[in-house]
């Protein structure tokens, strides 16, 4: 992994965090984006962009001018949120907003770094199998399931067109992670998700761009 430039969005807690010090440990070079760095992201040997909201229009560019002439080899939307709707609640305000940070900001980020992506970069989605439909026997969550089917829509358009630049996209599940976002239940821990997930992202390439993995290798259904 040494040589290799990883920008991680959403980069100062949970799988993001995990993610950001475990390719450090690897030798990759890491620019961890985030809104407000946590002190474990701080004393990491990550680069720390902080001030990167995802949904702010200028975000692409604010990360341009960090990188300068650096080149992204991997570049992770990881930032998410996750709110619960269900049949007696469903604020319109929360659905949008999962909308937003969820599907519109990692399509937005990555074509405004497109120019910034090198050669065989790889482009990961960290999404949901709660954007499986036909994975879906439990209803409830609108905003989130809604969003995180957007974001996979997204990236199975982004693996066609960028195809041609030699640019392969991971729609990456991390498993059911002990996080905040989830009250820290959970099957694993974000360190476990960050291992699983890293390992599917160095199988991915331009055969099988486009697939909606779990982090333990199985191939989910849409
Ligand atoms: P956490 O709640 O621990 O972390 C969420 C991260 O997203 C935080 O760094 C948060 O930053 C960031 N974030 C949220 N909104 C924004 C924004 N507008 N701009 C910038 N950053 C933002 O959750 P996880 O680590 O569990 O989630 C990471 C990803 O994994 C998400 O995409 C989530 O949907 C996905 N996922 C998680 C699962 C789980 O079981 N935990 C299961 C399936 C998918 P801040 O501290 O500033 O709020």
């Amino acid at each position: 992994m040494a040589n290799l430039n990883v920008l991680i969005t959403g980069a100062n807690r949970g799988i993001g965090l995990q993610l950001a010090k475990q390719y450090c440990a690897e030798g990759a070079k890491v620019f961890a984006a985030c809104r407000k760095p946590s002190d474990e992201l701080i004393t990491s040997d990550a680069v720390v962009i902080s001030g990167i909201d995802v949904t702010d229009s200028k975000a692409a560019d604010t990360l341009k001018n960090e990188l300068g002439g650096t080149k992204i080899d991997i570049l992770i939307n990881n930032a998410g949120i996750l709110t619960r709707e269900n049949l007696e609640s469903a604020p319109a305000a929360d659905i949008q907003q999962q909308f937003i940070v969820n599907a519109l900001a990692p399509l937005q980020l990555t074509l405004g770094l497109r120019s910034q992506l090198n050669t065989n970069a790889k482009v990961i989605m960290i999404t949901s199998r709660m954007g499986s439909m036909s994975d879906n026997g439990s209803g409830g969550y609108y905003g989130y399931r809604m969003s995180k089917a957007a974001l996979n829509a997204a990236g199975v358009s982004l693996a066609c067109d960028l195809k041609a630049d030699g640019i392969a996209v991971g729609l990456l599940h991390p498993g059911y992670v002990q996080t905040d976002m989830v009250n820290n239940t959970g099957d694993i821990t974000a360190a476990e998700a960050a291992e699983r997930l890293r390992q599917r992202i160095a199988n991915l390439n331009l055969e099988n761009t486009g697939t909606f993995w779990h982090s333990n290798g199985e191939v989910l259904p849409w």
